[in-house]
């Protein structure tokens, strides 16, 4: 053991989690170092591009982010704000929800008070269930602490935990199609009809309407400040370091090794991975066999196709706005979603072209999908540093699932039909490649009211010296995430201490 390899944090992962508790632990003086398997840091925070245009991988739109919101409150006491270029979406309309054939879409505004008005004129009799719905959302994001930047009590967050999503919004309206408007960007959160809890949806939404922003150019922004910060209080991020272990002597981690046989001792460590790939790490007996079994088992959120594509220039107008698209009337049934219904769901996140205000350069579009209609691919690995070829079969899969995508699309936007000069796709085996998320999934495990204990993880592990951070552990999404850096940390510099540096 050498004393260059000796932290006072090894952090397993270089995600947006493990990213920001580097920032924070380092702007206390600790030593701290980042194990990022990949080539690029940031993890779902990394863009790619192709034909000279800048693609988000997975972020295309934050919530929180406006001036005494949430996140940028976080964001700036991590250094990062100031220098972040943003990008506001149309105040009156952040998102639109689509239906069908049906050629009105709904819009979702930002601002409380503006979010009723803008629906209003859709659903003229329900204003009280519109300033109902706005209250509830408030009131439950208000039960979660640290949402609010403040300290409280687990018995705040208990008293609305179990509601679910579907039985709250019809508690609140009898109107059906409002009902759907208001989950319409279920997608946000991969929400589940009877599962999902309300909370998942009141924080995730609150968010959006306080402020919904786009990063320029594009979200690896966000990693690539983190980074600048980090490097000033002196941490380290080591690339291409894939952990494959972490040594457990005596009930405590001495040291993480990686593939290329490298150690790297610590006082404490932090796994920003899901707990299922962290499982493999440790063999430890204070990792019971049923504390294996039940993180084995949880299921996970659904996984995405992704469709990106660059436009001729001058050829589609700019939208600033994301649509969400949905096959039918009912916005929870694209979740489960048959083989031969595909495409159930879309949203479309546009680019504005720099050179030709007004239009977009590019459109990115989602499709909740399956793994297991990739599961006859899922030997083959592919990501950078380890490209296979998953051949012919699943090139043309990829070519159908764009093609029937696109057909939806011409119907909303026929200004793209003809105007394609490139496109590129990805699958649940990209994502489970790139991010290693099990089986691609978009936000980690599935929230389940019906399970609400067992879906819940915790930051602390049964090894003292080893805490779990990122998606998996509270809530998913660039404000979600961020919030669980703060409780991930707070459990080694203490909760009331870290807010008021914070605030
Ligand atoms: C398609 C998609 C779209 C999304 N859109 C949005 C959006 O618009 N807005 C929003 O707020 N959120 C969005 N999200 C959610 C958000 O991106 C994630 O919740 C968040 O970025 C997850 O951060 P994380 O740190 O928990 O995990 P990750 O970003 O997955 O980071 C984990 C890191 O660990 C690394 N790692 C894995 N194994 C090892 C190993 N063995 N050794 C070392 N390192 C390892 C990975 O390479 C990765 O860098 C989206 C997610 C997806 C998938």
């Amino acid at each position: 053991m050498t004393n260059n390899n000796t932290y006072d944090v090894v952090i397993a992962g270089g995600g947006l989690g493990g990213m920001l508790c580097a920032v924070i632990l380092a702007k206390e003086g600790m030593k701290v170092c980042v194990l990022e398997r990949d080539k690029q840091i940031g993890g779902c925070l990394q863009t790619f591009s192709f034909n000279k245009k800048v693609f988000d991988s997975c972020v295309h739109y934050i919530g929180g982010l406006g001036e005494g919101h949430t996140l940028h409150t976080i964001l700036q006491y991590a250094g990062v704000m100031d220098k972040l270029l943003l990008k506001a979406y149309d105040a009156n309309a952040f998102d639109k929800i689509a239906f069908g054939d049906e050629e009105v879409m709904y819009p979702h505004a930002q601002g409380l008070d503006n979010f009723v008005e803008q629906l209003l004129p859709y659903f003229p009799e329900e204003k009280d269930a519109l300033q109902k719905y706005i209250k509830t959302v408030t009131t439950v994001s208000d039960h979660f602490p640290l949402y609010r930047l403040r300290t409280g009590s687990a018995d705040e967050k208990a008293a609305v935990s179990s509601w679910g999503v579907t039985q709250t919004l019809q508690d609140i309206t009898s109107n059906t199609k409002l009902q759907n408007v208001l989950a319409g960007n279920n997608l946000l959160y991969a929400g589940v009809a009877e599962r999902t809890p309300f909370y998942l949806h009141a924080l995730v939404t609150e968010s959006y309407i306080h402020s919904s922003h786009k990063v320029m150019p594009g979200s690896s922004q966000l990693s690539k400040y983190l980074w600048q910060t980090l490097q000033q209080h002196s941490g380290e991020i080591h690339r291409n370091a894939e952990v494959v272990k972490l040594a457990e002597e005596n009930g405590s981690i001495t040291y993480a090794e990686t593939a290329d046989g490298q150690r790297y001792y610590g006082k404490q460590f932090i796994a920003n991975v899901a707990p299922e790939v962290l499982l493999d790490w440790v063999d430890s007996p204070l990792f019971r066999t049923a504390y294996r079994k039940r993180i084995k088992g949880l299921e996970q959120t659904i996984s995405t196709f992704m469709l990106n594509v660059v436009l001729q220039p001058r050829a589609v107008p700019m939208r600033h706005h994301n649509i969400y698209w949905h096959a039918n009337q009912n916005v929870w049934d694209a979740v489960q979603y048959q083989t031969g219904q595909w495409p159930a769901n879309y949203a479309a996140f546009f680019t504005e072209d720099a050179q030709n205000a007004g239009y977009a350069e590019s459109i990115s579009i989602l499709s909740y999908m399956h793994y297991s209609e990739v599961a006859p691919f899922e030997h083959i690995i592919n990501r950078t540093g380890h490209e296979q070829d998953r051949g012919d079969a699943y090139a043309a899969f990829k070519e159908i699932r764009a093609e029937l995508l696109l057909d939806k699309l011409y119907q909303r936007i026929p200004e793209m039909k003809g105007n394609i000069v490139a496109q590129s796709t990805a699958t649940p085996l990209t994502y489970r490649d790139y991010t290693a998320t099990p089986k691609g999934s978009l936000y980690g495990i599935l929230k389940d009211i019906n399970k609400l204990a067992e879906t819940s993880i915790a930051a602390r592990t049964k090894i003292p010296n080893l805490l779990l951070t990122g998606q998996n552990v509270n809530l998913h999404g660039v404000l979600g995430v961020s919030i669980t850096a703060l409780a991930t940390c707070a459990e080694l510099v203490g909760m009331e201490y870290l807010l008021g540096k914070i605030k």
